[in-house]
């Protein structure tokens, strides 16, 4: 059975009078949690049997209930809302809706909240809470939302500008959701295909000219070869 995920990047963006949610520090929520959401897409892309949606992608109106709209309409077996929190304080939070919600609901929680805790180390863990909050309202599936440091606490600010901490929470979500969902990462590509690590784990490649007469192309590749590059013909 295929899951389908919705990951929901909290507030609208950062252009016009688009809620941008909470500032502080030269940083605005909406931006941290679509650079969060986006890292969790491409991480969760590298699993088997998901299909995954973005509220949104970029900076754009976009209401609670469109929100919630957007999975219900697509029958989705999780909602995850990323957001950054402000108003004084440190850490770490998550939330699932404060009526009633089904067992799997908190199994996800727990599960997603611990792995999030793991990966970004020595954060303080403010806890597993229930809210009131209309995405977890008006989502008919299991439905979490996760406040990741404080906006407005220049320690965890500090944090919040490292790329590589951003890619941490991502991790931790993506665990957690591999774990409560019992996916399994997609198996990885040939040796056969060379390919370029590059420090977000993904692959690039570059493909420079394509040849009908193989001559041509062996002539590019032993050029680009003495220039240092590796080099391989696929047909
Ligand atoms: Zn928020």
């Amino acid at each position: 059975m295929v899951k389908k995920i919705v990951i929901d990047p909290g507030h609208e963006g950062v252009t016009g009078n688009l809620d941008p949610g909470a500032v502080g520090n030269g940083l605005k929520e909406a931006d941290l949690t679509l650079k969060i959401a986006k890292h969790i897409y491409d991480m969760l892309s590298e699993y088997e049997g998901v299909q995954l949606k973005m509220t949104r992608t970029g900076n754009q109106s976009l209401s609670l209930s469109q929100r919630a709209k957007i999975a219900n309409d697509w029958n989705a077996d999780f909602f995850l809302s990323i957001h950054i929190n402000a108003g004084g304080g440190t850490g770490f939070e998550s939330f699932v809706y404060n009526g009633s919600v089904s067992q799997a609901t908190i199994a996800c929680q727990n599960v997603i909240h611990q792995e999030i805790l793991k990966a970004i180390g020595n954060v303080k863990d403010r806890g597993k809470k229930r809210a009131n909050y209309a995405v977890l309202r008006e989502t008919k599936m299991p439905a979490i939302l996760t406040e990741n440091l404080f906006i407005d606490n220049a320690n965890d600010a500090a944090k919040l500008k490292s790329e590589q901490f951003l890619l941490q929470i991502a991790h931790g979500h993506v665990q957690g959701i591999a774990k409560a969902f019992g996916l399994k990462k997609k198996a990885k590509p040939t040796p056969s295909q060379p390919q370029q690590k590059v420090s977000d784990g993904k692959l690039y490649r570059v493909q420079v000219g394509a040849f009908s007469d193989r001559k041509n192309a062996e002539r590019l590749a032993e050029e680009l070869k003495k220039k240092g590059y590796p080099v391989f013909i696929t047909d």
